[in-house]
C-alpha cells in the first residue's frame, strides 16, 4: 500500500471526471487530486463527434435534475467547453408540421466539435488541469475499490492507493467495473431501462433538416426519439460490447469536405418492469441475437427492401438504384428476424412520421442498420444530492446513470465535487 493519500480520486478523465476536477480545483487550490483513465486518451462523446447540448433536459437523467438546477451548471459546464453554438432556422416550420401529427420538436442551443479536431479539445482541458496542480494517470485501469471507515482506495497493478474520497466516472463501457463495485460494496443499483433501436443512413439531401438544425431532436408517441444525427462528413461505426457489435454515428468537423451523407439513430426507451431481471441483459439478448443473424457483425438493410418485406442482400447495395454505400459495410439482410415485433413496430410508425415532417428519409435507397442499443441503467441509489453512495464514493456519469451526454456528465460531476468540498 501507498503511503501518499490523495484528498480526492478521480476514475475516469471523460466529460464526469473533467468537470468534477474543475470544480474541485477551482474551488479549492490546494486540493491533492489524482485522475486516473485506463485510456490513452478518454474514450467517451468527448473523443467521439463530441455534440455539446446546452438544453435542459438533454443529456441529463430527469430523475436526478430540476430544470434550475441543471440550468445554472450548464453555463458553468459552457465556461470551460467554450462552445460555438450553432444557428437554428425554421423551427417554427418544423414544429408546426410536427404537431399536426402528434410530434414534438426541442429547440436546442447545440455545439459541434468533430472528431478530427476533438483532441485539441481534450488536450486543451487536461493541461490546464495539470497547470491547476491536478495529477492526471492515463493509460492506468483500477482493477478494484476498497473502502474503509476513515478512507478509501484505487487498487492499480496490485497497489492500493488512498484517498479521503473517491469519484468513479467510467462511462458507459463501465458498467460492468461499476456493477462489480457496487455488488461488492453492497450498493443497491437499479437496471430498468433500456434504448433499442435503428440508425439510419442516407443522402443529406433526403434529410434536409441538418442544415437548419444540426441534431434536431425529435420526440414521438411510444418513447421513439431521434438521437444523434451527423451531418457533412457522417460516418456510420461498430461500437464493440463484450463478444459483439453495437451501431454508433459519427462526424468529422466542417473543415472537412464532406461525404453529404447523414445518419442519426431512432431510439424507443423501454421500462421494464416487474419481474425485471437487468436491462443491460436484455441489450446483450437483442444484440447477441442480431449479431448471430449477421454472422458476427450487425444487420442492414434497405427501406426499399424492408417496405417490399424482403432481405437484402449484396444485390440491393449495388450502385444502380440505391445510389449510394453504406459507410459500414455490415451484413446485408432482414432486420425483421432480429428486432422484437413491437419495438420495430414503434420504429417504423416514428420513420414514417419523420418522413410526413422531412420528406425523404423514406427513400428506398436509406440505410437501416441494427442494433443500436444504450444501456444507461446502472442506477445505484444515490444517499444524497451528491450522488453520494457510500461513505467516501461518488458514482456519476453515463455509467452511473446521472447523464446521458457530454454536458449532463460533466454537470454531473460539479454536482459531486461540490458534496465532495461540503464533506472535506
Ligand atoms: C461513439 C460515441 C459518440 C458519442 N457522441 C456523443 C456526442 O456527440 N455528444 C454527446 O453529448 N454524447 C455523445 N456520446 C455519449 C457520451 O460519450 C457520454 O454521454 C459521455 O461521454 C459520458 O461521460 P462520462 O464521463 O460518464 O463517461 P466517458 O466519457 O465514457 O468516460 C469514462 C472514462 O472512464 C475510463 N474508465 C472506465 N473504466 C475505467 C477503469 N476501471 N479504470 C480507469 N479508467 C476507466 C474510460 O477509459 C473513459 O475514458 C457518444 C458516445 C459514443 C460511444
Amino acid at each position: 500500500m501507498s503511503a501518499e493519500i490523495h484528498d480526492v480520486t478521480i476514475i475516469g478523465t471523460g466529460p464526469a471526471g473533467l468537470g468534477a476536477a474543475y470544480e474541485l480545483i477551482e474551488a479549492r487550490p490546494s486540493l491533492k487530486i489524482l485522475m486516473v483513465d485506463k485510456g490513452r486518451i478518454c474514450s467517451g462523446g468527448l473523443r467521439n463527434d463530441c455534440k455539446q447540448n446546452y438544453t435542459y433536459p438533454i443529456g441529463f437523467a430527469e430523475d436526478y435534475w430540476r430544470k434550475n438546477q441543471a440550468e445554472e451548471i450548464l453555463d458553468k459546464v459552457e465556461n470551460h467547453l467554450r462552445p460555438e453554438i450553432l444557428p437554428a432556422n425554421h423551427l417554427e416550420t418544423y414544429q408546426r408540421r410536427a404537431a399536426r401529427i402528434d410530434v414534438n420538436i426541442f429547440a436546442v442551443r447545440q455545439a459541434h466539435v468533430g472528431t478530427d479536431q476533438s483532441k485539441k479539445l481534450i488536450h486543451r482541458l487536461l493541461a490546464r488541469l495539470e497547470e491547476l496542480g491536478v495529477v492526471i494517470r492515463l493509460g492506468t485501469e483500477v482493477a478494484d475499490l476498497r473502502e474503509t471507515d476513515g478512507d478509501a482506495a484505487v487498487v492499480i497493478d496490485g497497489e492500493e492507493i488512498r484517498a479521503r474520497k473517491l469519484i468513479v466516472a467510467p462511462g458507459r463501457k463501465g458498467f460492468s467495473f461499476l456493477q462489480g463495485i457496487m455488488k461488492k460494496l453492497a450498493i443497491s443499483y437499479v437496471d430498468n431501462i433500456v434504448d433499442v433501436g435503428v440508425r439510419l443512413e442516407t443522402r443529406q439531401e433526403r434529410y434536409p433538416i441538418v442544415a437548419d438544425y444540426y441534431d434536431p431532436k425529435i420526440y414521438f408517441p411510444d418513447n421513439v426519439r431521434t438521437f444523434c444525427t451527423n451531418s457533412g462528413h457522417a460516418l456510420v461505426i461498430l461500437e464493440k460490447y463484450q463478444d459483439f457489435y453495437l451501431i454508433n454515428g459519427h462526424a468529422l468537423s466542417k473543415r472537412q469536405t464532406g461525404n453529404h451523407l447523414v445518419n442519426l439513430a431512432l431510439l424507443k426507451t423501454i421500462h421494464l418492469k416487474d419481474p425485471v431481471r437487468s436491462g443491460q441483459q436484455m441489450a446483450v439478448y437483442l444484440g447477441r441475437l442480431a449479431n448471430e443473424i449477421g454472422g458476427g457483425q450487425p444487420l442492414m438493410q434497405r427501406v426499399g427492401d424492408f417496405r417490399m418485406g424482403k432481405r437484402s442482400n449484396e444485390k440491393t447495395f449495388n450502385r444502380d438504384l440505391y445510389d449510394f454505400p453504406p459507410t459500414c459495410p455490415v451484413t446485408a439482410g432482414d432486420l425483421g428476424l432480429a428486432v422484437p415485433a413491437r419495438i420495430m413496430r414503434h420504429l417504423w410508425t416514428a420513420m414514417k412520421k419523420l418522413d410526413t415532417i422531412v420528406p425523404g428519409i423514406l427513400h428506398p435507397s436509406t440505410i437501416m442498420y441494427y442494433p443500436e442499443i444504450k444501456m444507461y441503467a446502472n442506477k445505484p441509489v444515490f444517499l444524497d444530492d451528491y450522488f453520494r453512495v457510500s461513505r467516501h464514493l461518488y458514482m456519476i456519469g453515463d455509467g452511473a446513470g446521472t447523464s446521458r451526454g457530454i454536458t449532463g456528465a460533466w454537470a454531473s460531476g460539479i454536482r459531486a465535487a461540490r458534496g465532495v468540498i461540503r464533506a472535506i
